[in-house]
Formats: structure tokens, sequence, C-alpha cells
């Protein structure tokens, strides 16, 4: 994380449904700041809405446009860059219908230390704070079409909470077989129903994700 971001969000406020900000985005004359600075982790949701808006296979999605790693918990994550962002064309996000939580919430973001929350990146170079309507936060929300995307990162967030406590990172062929029910959308799980929205995929992959953990967890160390 570069030291401009980390500084941004250490002086990010926590805000409740109360919230409300004037804001007016004018991304002609602005820094561009929500598509540039450190990669940010996308969940497996948000690489298959990017997929399904791009028509491209998972391979070529994440071999042209992501980064890929494991963290220290043993998590495959994919990762989009942010220096500068690869969907950023001409001054402009070239997936904009399919644009993960972080863009859609900036200058707001969701982050999780323990505890799930909302905060308000104050101090970040966005030149549409302060201008424009009064919104609340259940406005700006509804306005960015975020309602589900904050549902799927809140059950992703109880996920990586359970891949923290099964030790992947000492499980190598499990990291891989987790990758493979994450990220590959051309292997349906068989919790998967025929015809599952894009939501109902991603939250079948996550039952069958954790019943991978579950079976690791009673394994011999
Ligand atoms: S959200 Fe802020 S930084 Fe991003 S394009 Fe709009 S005005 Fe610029
Ligand atoms: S996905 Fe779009 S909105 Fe998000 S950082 Fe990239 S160009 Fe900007």
């Amino acid at each position: 994380m570069q030291s401009t971001d980390k500084n941004i969000l250490e002086s990010a406020v926590t805000v409740d449904e109360d919230f409300s900000f004037c804001f007016c985005c004018n991304s002609e004359e602005c820094s561009l700041a929500c598509c540039h600075g450190h990669a940010i982790a996308l969940n497996p949701y948000e690489v298959l809405r990017i997929k399904e808006y791009l028509k491209l296979s998972c391979e070529e999605l994440e071999e042209e446009y992501l980064l890929s790693l494991y963290d220290e918990s043993g998590l495959p994550l994919l990762m989009l860059d942010r220096d500068p962002c690869p969907f950023l064309k001409h001054r402009r996000c070239s997936i904009y219908p399919a644009r993960p939580l972080a863009c859609r919430l900036f200058p707001l973001g969701k982050v999780c230390n323990g505890e799930a929350k909302t905060v308000f990146m104050k101090d970040c170079d966005c030149s549409g704070i302060g201008k424009g309507r009064r919104l609340t936060l259940r406005e700006y929300i509804a306005e960015q079409c975020a309602g589900e995307y904050i549902e799927m990162w809140e059950r992703w967030v109880s996920f990586v909470d359970t891949v923290a406590r099964a030790k992947l990172s000492r499980k190598p062929m499990k990291q891989v077989f987790l990758k493979i029910l994450l990220y590959n959308f051309d292997f349906q799980p068989k919790v998967a129903k025929p015809h599952a929205t894009l939501e109902e995929q991603f939250l079948a992959r996550l039952i069958a994700a954790e019943e991978l953990i579950s079976g690791i967890g009673s394994e011999a160390e």
C-alpha cells in the first residue's frame, strides 16, 4: 500500500446510516483519485461481474487484467492493480456497469478490521466532495447500485474469516482447489442451481469452498 493511501485510510471516519455528504463526481476535471492507488482485492462476485460484462474467460480476465496471489492465511486472491487501473481508458471506466464495490462507494469505503464498517475518506483527493446535492449514505448506495455488492461483500468477509482459521497456507494443494472453486467460473460446484443468478452462483461457490475447508480441518496436520 502506498503511504498516501495509508494516510487516507488512517484519517477516514467511520460513518453510520444517518451520515450525509455533498457530492458531485466530475471526472472531466479531477485527479481521478478513485482510479489510482494501491491494488485492491476483488472478491469472486466482483470478478464474476467483470468477466460477464467483458465476455472473457476466467483465464483471459486473469491474464490480461488481474494479479493473482495468496495472502498470508493461504486465501487465493485476484487483485486489481490501480497504478493505474487497467480498465481506465481515456479518463473513463471501461467496465463502469461492472465496477467493483470500492469504486462504487468511493469516497466512502467498506473496511473490515475485526468488525465490518463503512468509512468516509475525507482526506482523499476527490474534487467531487463538498459539491452538488446532499446525499445520505443510503441514497448514495442506491445511486451507485451498490446494495447487492455490499451484501455479497459481507458474506465474503465471513468466508475470509473462516479461511483465516483454517491454516490453509499449510495445504498448498487445497489452496489450488480453493482457487478453482472460487474463481474458475467455467467449473460449476455441485451445489450450484441451473440458471442461477450471479449472486446465487457466488454464494454456491462459497458454500462449496467452506465444505472443502471443513474437510481440511478434519485432516491430520
Ligand atoms: S469520484 Fe472523485 S476522484 Fe473519482 S472521478 Fe469522481 S470526482 Fe474524480
Ligand atoms: S474499475 Fe473503473 S472505476 Fe474502478 S478503478 Fe478501475 S477504472 Fe476506476
